[in-house]
């Protein structure tokens, strides 16, 4: 169930209630694909004040699967996170090659990652597993155009997508459990306009723009937006998936979208980049080998508070685990305060100037 609370522009706040609490938007969600974000534990993303993630379904389903899941009483208590949980059904996974064989009516035929073992993602097995796996948020299955793909091709994707998703509203069992459907499009505006208008008509809990922010060139991506949002329901969250960087997530609150998903942060940090509120600061420079200031001094993280870029270089430097923990705290955090900023600022109805003093600074 979603409440608006506040619009500024097309920039909105609200309040999405799950069966684990209720979620703020805007809000971004960590990737915790294997029920952990890499190099955080569950009280690490609640003290930064993470209020949702997302895992994989179809992930789970092969490596712990759902039945040792089920047997922990359903993926929160598995992984002791007390907040809101989204699964993703691993239909994006068509960018991968070690994911995707192909597609046919019947579902997504996927191998395993684990073992080459060839699975076929229906439907029916999709929310079966969801529902077993009882996360707040269930996506639907969807057929993913690439952007290499000719205009038939993606309008016979966005058919197959719209019929997977009214059979999910048929085998969706999980009454705590919210339903988001996925418009798909590719880079299509009367496509993409079909689609939202298409899976608007069925009654989700939330909807999704699919299939951006896979290489597209960035414009191409507010404009694919643009075409959609306006014929999403008002009072229901919208999830751009996959994205992203600070700059791209708040263009994008801009065009209307609410909620997010992606391992930009995480793997960023992973590479020595670090977000701050004046840039990108590369911490394995060797500018840094003396420096004994915070990652960023308006950040108010326990790493920040704690640490300085000089501990920080020299433990990543030596490959302690520690560095690269740090480094994914810091950045978690500043995207989740980036979005608490920002639900402020359209509440004060002063997201625009917010918006281009962040854009000015970070640049
Ligand atoms: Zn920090």
């Amino acid at each position: 169930m979603y409440r608006l609370d506040a619009k500024d522009g097309n920039a909105r706040t609200g309040t999405l209630k799950t069966a684990h609490g209720k979620v703020k938007t805007p809000f971004f969600m960590p990737v915790a694909t294997k029920t952990a974000v890499k190099y955080l534990d569950a009280r690490d993303l609640e003290e930064i004040g993470i209020q949702a993630i997302i895992s994989n379904a179809f992930v789970l389903s092969l490596r712990p699967g759902i039945q040792t899941i089920k047997k922990a009483g359903g993926i929160n208590k598995f992984m002791n996170f007390h907040n809101a949980i989204f699964t993703d059904s691993g239909g994006f996974q068509k960018i991968k090659d070690s994911f995707y064989i192909k597609s046919t009516d019947k579902g997504l035929h996927l191998k395993s990652p684990f073992d080459g073992k060839k699975i076929m993602l229906t439907p029916k097995k999709l929310m079966h597993i969801q529902n077993t796996l009882d996360s707040d948020v269930a996506m639907v299955i969807d057929e993913m155009p690439l952007h290499s793909q000719t205009k038939k091709e993606v309008s016979l994707a966005v058919q197959r997508t719209h019929k997977w998703a009214e059979k999910c509203i048929k085998h969706h069992n999980n009454k705590k459990q919210l339903l988001f459907g996925i418009a798909q499009g590719g880079l299509y505006e009367d496509l993409r306009e079909k689609s939202a208008k298409f899976i608007s008509s069925l009654p989700f809990d939330g909807y999704a723009f699919g299939g951006l922010a896979i290489g597209e060139p960035e414009k191409k991506t507010y404009k694919m937006i643009n075409s959609q949002v306006q014929h999403f329901p008002e009072n229901k969250p919208r999830y751009l998936m996959g994205v992203g960087s600070p700059v791209q997530l708040i263009n994008a609150i801009a065009a209307g979208a609410d909620c997010f998903d992606s391992t930009f942060p995480t793997q960023n940090a992973r590479h020595n980049t670090l977000f701050t509120s004046k840039g990108k600061l590369i911490i394995k420079n060797a500018g840094y080998k003396n420096d004994l200031k915070p990652i960023d001094k308006n950040c108010s993280c326990y790493v920040c508070k704690n640490y300085s870029r000089a501990h920080i270089r020299h433990l990543i430097k030596m490959k302690e685990a520690n560095g690269l923990r740090y480094a994914t705290y810091h950045n978690i955090y500043f995207i989740n305060n980036l979005m608490k900023q920002i639900r402020k600022a359209v509440k004060e109805e002063r997201f625009n100037k917010f918006k281009e003093d962040f854009i000015k600074k970070y640049k």
